[in-house]
């Protein structure tokens, strides 16, 4: 019986045997498990050299499949790299200001689950993004002062008294016997103008 090895033709002194899968890729090749250096793209054509990560590699095509676990470490590494906060990071600094994900979110100005993407590692804060948030922690009397803004709650109080639908018969009482033109209105408001100056 034949065996994944068997089939692998690539001589590394990491290599595993692994199950005998077939690659998503291309269909023909066989899965071989590796732990070797992975080059990471970082933008701008640039890449990163991440030494030993664990992963497939197609003894036909080549394609390389991470799992999870080692691209969160690679993502790692990366934001070491370009000074990115880490996902640890992120929750540290959190956790200093004594407030739940959706509390930060909200006070950063973001959206609800953005801190949540961040810390699970979903997704990273941009670079000026990192800066900014080192600065609040170093100075975290800056931090309670934009919490107390409370900018969405404010926010809240004044758009949500209306439905978009009545808003918009108010603002256009001769649309009113079109309210599948005034739901376009309502819906997308950049097409104020092409709604309006349509022929009706
Ligand atoms: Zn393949």
């Amino acid at each position: 019986m034949k065996t994944a090895v068997a089939t692998c033709d690539f001589h590394t002194k990491n290599m595993k045997t692994t199950k005998n899968s077939l690659c998503p890729c291309c269909g023909e090749g066989t899965l071989c498990s590796f732990s070797r250096d992975y080059l990471a793209k970082i933008g701008e054509g640039q890449t990163i050299k991440v030494p030993n990560v664990q992963m497939e590699v197609c003894d036909k095509c080549g394609e390389e499949i991470l799992s999870l676990e080692a691209a969160r470490d690679v993502d790692a590494a990366i934001a070491e790299y370009t000074d990115r906060l880490t996902p640890k990071e992120l929750t540290a600094i959190r956790e200093e200001f004594g407030v739940d994900q959706t509390e930060i979110s909200e006070a950063l100005g973001l959206g609800g689950k953005t801190y949540h993407r961040w810390e699970k590692g979903n997704q990273y804060p941009s670079r000026s993004m990192g800066y900014y948030l080192r600065i609040l922690r170093e100075y975290p009397e800056v931090f309670a002062w934009l919490r107390a803004r409370g900018w969405q709650a404010r926010n809240r109080v004044t758009t949500s008294e209306k439905s978009p639908l009545a808003d918009m018969q108010s603002r256009f009482p001769t649309l009113a016997a079109y309210p599948s033109r005034l739901n376009s209105l309502a819906t997308d408001r950049r097409n104020y103008a092409t709604v309006l100056f349509a022929k009706i």
